[in-house]
């Protein structure tokens, strides 16, 4: 689904992502860990072509994402096809749920007003909030608002789903609900890249943890291997400070 080979990416001087090797399979849930300014949040944000990179290759379910953005097809095809849910949820405060939901795929796939609104009860009803179609962003709690940000990537019926940092925004108790609605997409089969600090749901529910230490992938492999006998002593030490 992902295939990332010797990925490099700078913002002028600094040198951000530096020979990224990665692969993703089909079905496969991928946490990502690593301290501040590691470059978690630009690698995601080069896999759906929000940011450019410099030299490398990465090709998403098939398709090849030049550096530079390259083609725009490409590109559009790839946003089509990726869903991404950020720490703010940004949804637009002006529409209602429902609206939120039906936006991109009457826009971008050209479904109709009674199509769109019909599959976006049904997100709804997936993310447990089928009741609140009707109401606007802000009079919906934190957690509420992640998962319609959830549903409302879903409705493009991505093939990957990027998460950064879904409920580093969210009060304590509602980071439990977001996580449940993350962990039940995984268990339907999707493919996700997770960038979180929750360690307990990166043990439970990934096939793969890959650690970031300044730009470099220096651990990777199955979570208990990497939270229980971390061979890098960079990871040890991240480690030993969030567990
Ligand atoms: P955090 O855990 O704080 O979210 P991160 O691992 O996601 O950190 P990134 O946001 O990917 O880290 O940033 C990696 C480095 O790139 C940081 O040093 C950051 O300052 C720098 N950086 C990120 N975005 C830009 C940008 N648009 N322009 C210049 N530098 C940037
Ligand atoms: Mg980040």
């Amino acid at each position: 689904m992902v295939e990332i080979k010797q990925l490099n990416k700078s913002f002028g001087e600094h040198h951000v992502l530096k020979d990224i090797d990665l692969q993703v399979k089909t079905g496969e849930v991928v946490v990502i860990i690593g301290a501040s300014g590691s470059g978690k949040s630009t690698l995601i944000r080069c896999i759906n072509g929000l940011e450019e990179y410099n030299t490398g290759t990465l090709v998403v379910d098939g398709h090849g994402l030049e550096p530079h953005g390259g083609s725009q097809k490409a590109l559009n095809t790839i946003r089509k096809e990726v869903g991404m849910v950020f720490q703010q949820f940004n949804l637009f405060p002006h529409l209602s749920v429902r609206r939120n939901i039906m936006l991109a795929p009457m826009k971008v796939k050209g479904m109709s007003q009674a199509q769109a609104s019909d599959s976006a009860e049904r997100l709804l009803e997936r993310v447990g909030i089928g009741n609140q179609a009707d109401k606007y962003p802000n009079q919906l709690s934190g957690g509420q608002q992640q998962r319609v940000a959830i549903a409302r990537a879903l409705a493009m019926e991505p093939r990957l789903m990027l998460f950064d940092e879904p409920t580093s925004a969210l009060d304590p108790e509602m980071v439990g609900e977001v996580l449940d609605v993350m962990r039940e997409l995984a268990r339907e089969g999707m493919t996700m890249m997770v960038v979180t600090h929750e360690m307990g749901f990166a043990r439970e529910v990934a096939d793969r943890v890959i650690y970031i230490h300044e730009g470099r992938i220096v651990e990777e492999g199955a979570p208990d291997q990497v939270f229980d006998t971390p061979q890098n002593e960079r990871t040890q030490a991240f480690l030993s400070r969030v567990l």
